[in-house]
């Protein structure tokens, strides 16, 4: 989120700025890493935005789109009105799922044969840190499978709550299961259900544990919906592979797909993204960033990375708002002049290559 202790643009830094304006209790820098307490971060988003001067609706569904010759002229958002039309030069489809893309007729891309896991993220708290370690927590859980079915059988990790003694858990979710679409309604919904108990299982294994470090843990939260790690996909001008994703140099990371396949392969490389991959292949005035830009399923695992969905999600929003600026379509502009802004932004674009050439001098 933050490699080498660098920051990565001027718009993650003012997120930075509003999390760090609240004080430890919000955020913790680490190396490479942002450690957030999601509640203030949902604050520090709206203060972002106002400085901005963005206007934004929450809690507002995209339904549907008004396309008129190819291009998207608007997107239909359900209201607690009722239905509303938003009209817009340029549309950006942030969804994760590509379901204004998916609306307007664009083509995506999923194989049902091939999608990560969905998990249910929650936070464990009295987690008290000089008494028990994460490994212990974890484990407790893993072997507590006997009683309780429904914990995973997968991978399982904990990262801390900013500077808080609360954790939050990622784990291998519904992999048990099988593939499960999560742009199919009664999927989603059993997925829904189904990791609301796991969660409760492997609270119930903790709390049953004769630790007393370990049997006063509480869950406190959990997402409000579950965590989808891969649905559609646009498909762009410019389809991004694993073997894009795998060029360059590695720094950290990789590029995971939800713990199902050995990640040790899967080294996370310093890569480009095409400008091409945010732009549909035949829809006009629609962006993507985000999970949800063209890739293949195993590249997809480096795009959903939170600091390239964060990059992308700058480059689409940066793009849309110079194609507005000139009365162009998107599709028509020169990637240099988003590159230009990309660079006034604080943006790194150069990373990749001067990694290389260490590379090529050690
Ligand atoms: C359990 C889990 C663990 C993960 N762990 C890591 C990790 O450790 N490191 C890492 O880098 N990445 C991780 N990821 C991946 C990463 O978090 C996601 O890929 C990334 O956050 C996706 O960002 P996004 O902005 O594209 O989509 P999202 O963050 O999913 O945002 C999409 C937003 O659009 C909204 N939306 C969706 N459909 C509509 C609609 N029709 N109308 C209006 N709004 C809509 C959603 O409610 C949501 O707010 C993890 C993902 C999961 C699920």
């Amino acid at each position: 989120m933050r490699p080498e202790s660098k920051p990565r643009s001027q718009v993650h830094e003012l997120l930075i700025q509003k999390l760090r304006a609240m004080g430890d209790q919000a955020a913790k820098i680490t190396v490479h890493g942002v450690l957030t307490n999601v509640e203030y971060l949902k604050v520090a988003v709206l203060d972002a935005l106002d400085e901005v001067g963005a206007r934004y609706l929450v809690h507002v569904r995209a339904v549907d789109t008004v396309v008129e010759s190819s291009r998207v002229t608007g997107v239909v958002v359900g209201t607690k009105r009722g239905l509303m039309t938003i009209r817009a030069k340029v549309v950006v489809d942030c969804t994760g799922d590509a379901d204004v893309a998916h609306y307007a007729g664009a083509e995506t891309m999923m194989d049902p044969k091939e999608l990560m896991p969905i998990t249910l993220g929650l936070a464990l708290t009295n987690i008290d840190s000089s008494k028990v370690q994460a490994e212990e927590i974890l484990s407790t859980i893993q072997r507590g499978k006997t009683k309780y079915p429904l914990i995973t059988s997968g991978f399982m990790e904990m990262l801390p709550i900013a500077n808080s003694h609360s954790w939050w858990i990622n784990h291998a979710g519904t992999s048990d299961l099988g593939r499960v679409d999560a742009t199919d309604p009664v999927e989603r919904t059993m997925a829904e259900c189904w990791s609301r108990r796991q969660v409760l299982q492997m609270v119930q294994a903790l709390r049953e544990s004769d630790n007393p470090a370990l049997n006063q843990i509480e869950w406190v939260a959990a997402g409000p919906q579950v965590g989808v790690r891969e649905t559609r996909r646009v498909k762009g001008v410019y389809i991004i592979t694993e073997q894009d994703a795998l060029a360059g140099s590695w720094r950290a990371g990789f590029v995971d797909q939800g713990g199902i396949k050995g990640i040790e392969n899967f080294r996370m490389k310093i890569h480009d993204v095409p400008y091409r991959a945010l732009l549909p292949e035949k829809v006009d005035g629609l962006l993507v960033g985000g999970r949800c830009i063209s890739t293949t399923h195993v590249a997809a695992g480096a795009g959903k990375a939170m600091g390239n969905c964060m990059a992308t999600g700058h480059a689409a929003g940066v793009a849309a708002a110079l194609s507005v600026r000139k009365g162009i379509m998107p599709r028509e502009l020169k990637a240099g002049e988003i590159q230009a802004r990309l660079r006034a932004d604080g943006v790194d674009l150069e990373v990749k290559d001067r990694a290389q050439k260490n590379l090529r001098e050690t």
